[in-house]
Formats: C-alpha cells, sequence, structure tokens
C-alpha cells in the first residue's frame, strides 16, 4: 500500500496510524510514487533492454561522482554568460537528488562532489517547497540536502558556494563531520570597485568576518576559492588589495585565471582593459604569494594522522590518495610511500610526514576500519 496526497505532507500522520505502509508522499509526487513502486516491485533485470545502470552513465571513476542540484543562475556577474546560456536557477526536487545519490553509494560511490553554478541558493525558485525523500518531508534547501546526504555514508564535498548568511548553517554539519569540512567558495575578487564592476555580490570585510566564523566552528575546514586578475579597469591597488586580502583571508586553495573577454559577457563593453603582459604578471604574482601561504598551511598538516581515499597509484609505488582538504583535479593530493597494496577507491590511514607547496607526503598506518567514517582525523 502506498499513500499518497495532501495528508502524506503532513509528517508522519499516515505511518503514525498504519505502520505497514510501504510509502507516503505529497501531492503531485508521480515520481515518487514511481520510485516506491519501482523499489517494492522491482522490474525483472533484461540486459537487451536495460542499458543504463541505475545509478546512470557516469564519466568519473567509480568512487567518487558530481551531484548536479541545480541548472542556471539568478546572477548576472558581467564577465559570464551562464545565465544566457542556461537560463535562471533551476533546483532540481530534493527527493530526485538524494535518490541519484543513494544509487550512487549503493553502486560503490564513496565521495559525493555537490555541484551546480551557485550551490548555495538550491531552492531558492522553488521557495524552499517541502518535497520528499523515502517518505520524510525535507525543504529544498542546501542545509537539510547536506544533512540528508551526510547521511549516506559518503564524503560529502561542497562545491560553488557563495558566503550567503545561511552557509553558516552548513559549517556545523562540517564540525559533527556528517559533510566533509571543505567549501569552495568562488570570491573572484577583494576590491570593492572591482567587484562592484563584476556585480559580484559580496563585501570583503564581511566575507573576512565570515571566514573567521567558518573557523572557529570547524577549525579544520578547507577553504578554495578561485580568483580573476586583470579585469577591466583593475588598477595595481585594486590588485594590491586582492593580494592583501589573500594574506589576511589565508585560503588552503586558490585557483587564479588572467581575464579574457567573453563573447557576449556585458564585461567587453567595460573601458580599461588591462593589457596581457599586465594580466599575465598579476595572475604569476598573486599564484607566487598563495604557494608560500599553501606551503606555510601544509605544513601544518606534517605529523597529523589523516583519513584518505585512495584514486590512483604512481610507477614507483606510491598510491595517490586525497584527504578531506583536496577535490579531484583542482585541488593538491597524498602521495602514500610504500601504497602499491592500498586499493583504489577505498579508504586509509595514513600519516603525513612531509609537504610542499600543494601535496602532502605521506606513510601507511593502516587501512580504514570504516568505510562510513567520514572525514575525521586525529592529531
Ligand atoms: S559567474 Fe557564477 S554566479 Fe556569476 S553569473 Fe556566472 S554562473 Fe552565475
Amino acid at each position: 500500500m502506498i499513500v499518497t496526497g495532501c495528508l502524506g505532507a503532513k509528517g508522519n500522520v499516515v505511518r503514525d496510524l498504519h505502520p505497514r505502509v510501504l510509502a507516503v508522499t505529497g501531492p503531485h509526487a508521480c515520481e515518487e510514487v514511481m520510485t516506491a513502486v519501482h523499489f517494492h516491485l522491482p522490474k525483472p533485470h533484461d540486459p537487451f533492454v536495460d542499458l543504463v545502470p541505475p545509478q546512470g552513465i557516469k564519466l568519473t571513476p567509480r568512487h567518487y561522482a558530481y551531484l548536479k542540484i541545480a541548472e542556471g543562475c539568478n546572477h548576472r556577474c558581467t564577465f559570464c554568460i551562464i545565465p544566457q546560456l542556461r537560463g535562471d536557477l533551476v533546483s532540481r526536487p530534493i527527493g530526485e537528488v538524494l535518490r541519484e545519490a543513494e544509487n550512487l553509494v549503493r553502486a560503490g560511490c564513496r565521495e559525493l562532489l555537490v555541484v551546480s553554478q551557485d550551490t548555495s541558493a538550491y531552492g531558492v525558485d522553488l521557495r524552499y517547497r517541502t518535497g520528499f525523500w523515502n517518505g520524510r518531508p525535507l525543504k529544498t534547501h542546501l542545509t537539510p540536502l547536506a544533512a540528508a546526504l551526510g547521511e549516506l555514508g559518503a564524503w560529502v564535498r561542497l562545491h560553488y558556494v557563495y558566503p550567503y548568511p545561511h552557509v553558516d548553517e552548513v559549517v556545523p554539519l562540517m564540525a559533527e563531520g556528517r559533510v566533509l569540512p571543505y567549501l569552495d567558495v568562488p570570491l573572484q575578487h577583494a576590491s570593492p570597485r572591482i567587484l562592484k564592476a563584476m556585480k559580484r555580490p559580496a563585501n570583503t570585510g564581511d566575507t573576512l568576518a565570515r571566514i573567521g566564523r567558518w573557523r572557529d566552528i570547524c577549525p579544520d575546514i578547507t577553504l578554495r576559492s578561485t580568483f580573476i586578475v586583470g579585469f577591466p579597469g583593475e588598477t595595481e591597488d585594486d590588485f594590491r588589495q586582492l593580494l592583501e586580502f589573500l594574506q589576511a583571508a589565508e585560503l588552503d586553495r586558490v585557483g587564479c585565471f588572467s581575464y579574457s573577454p567573453v563573447d557576449g559577457a556585458t564585461a567587453n563593453a567595460l573601458i580599461d582593459p588591462v593589457p596581457e603582459e599586465v594580466r599575465q604578471e598579476r595572475q604569476a604574482r598573486l599564484m607566487e604569494a598563495q604557494a608560500a601561504i599553501s606551503a606555510r598551511r601544509l605544513q601544518r598538516k606534517v605529523g597529523r594522522t589523516l583519513h584518505v581515499l585512495v584514486d590512483s597509484h604512481t610507477e614507483a609505488a606510491e598510491a595517490v590518495a586525497r584527504s578531506s582538504a583536496d577535490a579531484p583535479d583542482i585541488d593538491g593530493v597524498v602521495y602514500i610511500k610504500d601504497g602499491a597494496a592500498l586499493p583504489v577507491g577505498e579508504f586509509a590511514e595514513v600519516r603525513v610526514v612531509d609537504a610542499d607547496e600543494h601535496d602532502l607526503y605521506a606513510e601507511r598506518c593502516g587501512t580504514a576500519r570504516s568505510k562510513r567514517k567520514n572525514h575525521r582525523s586525529n592529531h
């Protein structure tokens, strides 16, 4: 028996009265009802017709996957044409996102990388309406989504999160080990004049205060950001403000792009383009300054024990792994000496013995006992 309709939206009213019902959903929940039907009455597998596995087809290795929670963007940054191409923000129903995540974890995925153009805006287009996951009502909002994803037993990593006030609610989940203590916050610049020309919703003073609060709540948090240098009109003084911000913020991971015009972007109409060689030179200066900050921060990890996920092996019999601080492809890695026997896609415990500007070097101290263990590291 599956119950669907308005009463289904009212918490546990139906379940309390009839605990044996298989599923309860709110109204207009065709997809949830069909998922419940297929769950309790699975179709027999037909290898000639069922070419797509239940977890879908993905291009990443089996042990991590990108989980897209929304498409489009409500911002209008002047250097970007994504809103023209993909339109305004359209959030996926929370139940659908969680079912996809569940299928991925069931199929062996150990890490879910939550992505969208603006992850912190998730649900705003749906007015944070209540959706359902396994009969449980959940608001279409980043915090309940992150908490529910954290129940699945995989690492949960959040990308493209803007420093809005409500993001503060997610950080305690990181401190509790429910989602990875990692936030990818694209800030783009620190000079108020340039941020205004970029039409970015940011205030450098507030951002520094917010970063400080996040670190108070979760001292282990890794912060990643990306910046654009050489935006039209950027003066040496604007650039200096950006460098000062980096010194004050001490971000763990930083990507830097030298500005390049995109066809159709409104920034193309801005006067005062920065010459190519100046853009390149500023990019190099920024990366040099950040490399020193990164090296300093990584050095503090020497001697610590980390929980890592093994990605691959090198010819030198090392395992290449990542800790909570390392997103695939964009951040550093942890090289594990004598790690050839560590299976790809499994967790391990390692002790950090050395560090450079971007990577850590570690030795094994046994394999992780539990695959469900989140990010906790022993100090
Ligand atoms: S840069 Fe990001 S936030 Fe700005 S318009 Fe493009 S997608 Fe939206």
